[in-house]
């Protein structure tokens, strides 16, 4: 279980986030909407202390992670990163490489070796989780970057996974997708999911609505950072949401 207690960010004197409180459990989807510029791609960095990159960022608050802080000064930031894998937007595999090496690029910078037949059943496994392997099992030395772009994503997913992480923060990983590509990543999530804490930052509330079971509702209104207005079980959030703010958001009012 993945926890975010009172996390509050800046990025120099810019306060984006205040006071946001959130389990994210384990076995579940947690998805966080919310209009653009409300901090919902800052708070995924802060889950994996990739915000503490930013030469001007601070932060306040913990994030709890099975109960330890990861943010503890005797913890090491690899440490969390392989535990905290994360996907992005735009597919970003390494294009020359191939697909079978992206799959374990991951393995390399966390200082983890595989070989041999540990290497060939690592890559099918984790393909296979992330819906590619029918698709590339023949072509596992043709180069990332020569995949569509959904397949991309999935060689992304795939790769997060070699690192066997216990959670997947995902940020708008369909935006750049088709509707096909679309629905395949939508369904390797919840396959996922049973094994894989995972976090999606999605503008789309039918895909809130499909893969989520918890749902959080960012906001920064006028000049202030962004909180957290209403968060719960995705069908409440939907279908009976407490602030007026959240209805009129999920119902595309805002
Ligand atoms: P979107 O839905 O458009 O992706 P978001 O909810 O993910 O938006 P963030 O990208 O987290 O929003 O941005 C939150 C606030 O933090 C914004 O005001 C943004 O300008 C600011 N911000 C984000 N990254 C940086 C940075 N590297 N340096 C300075 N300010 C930043
Ligand atoms: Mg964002």
């Amino acid at each position: 279980m993945l926890e975010s207690d009172r996390v509050a960010a800046w990025f120099g004197s810019h306060k984006v986030l205040a006071d946001i409180s959130l389990r994210m459990e384990a076995g579940q989807v947690t998805a966080l909407i919310g209009p653009s510029g409300c901090g919902k791609s800052t708070f995924l960095r802060i889950l994996n202390r990739m915000h503490e990159l930013v030469p001007s960022a601070s932060l306040a608050g913990r994030v709890l992670l099975d109960g330890d802080d990861i943010y503890e000064p005797e913890r090491r930031i690899t440490d969390t990163r392989k535990r905290v894998g994360m996907v992005f937007q735009k597919p970003n595999p390494f294009p020359a490489m191939s697909i079978a090496e992206n799959v374990t690029a991951g393995l390399k910078l966390t200082g983890t070796r595989v070989r041999g037949s540990e290497r060939t059943d690592l890559i099918e496994e984790c393909l296979s989780k992330a819906g590619l392997w029918k698709e590339v099992r023949e072509r596992l030395g043709s180069p990332g970057g020569a995949l569509s772009g959904g397949q991309q994503q999935r060689l992304c997913i795939a790769r997060s996974l070699a690192v066997r992480p216990d959670v997947l923060l995902m940020d708008e990983p369909c935006s750049a997708l088709d509707p096909t590509s679309t629905r395949r990543i939508e369904e390797t999530i919840h396959e996922l999911r049973r094994e894989v804490t995972i976090v999606i930052v999605t503008h789309n509330m039918q895909q809130a609505a499909r893969v989520s079971q918890t749902c959080a509702f960012f906001l920064a209104e006028q000049g202030t950072p962004g909180v957290i207005v209403e968060s719960g079980p995705t069908t409440k959030i939907f279908s009976a949401p407490e602030d007026s703010r959240t209805a009129d958001y999920v119902e595309g009012r805002f």
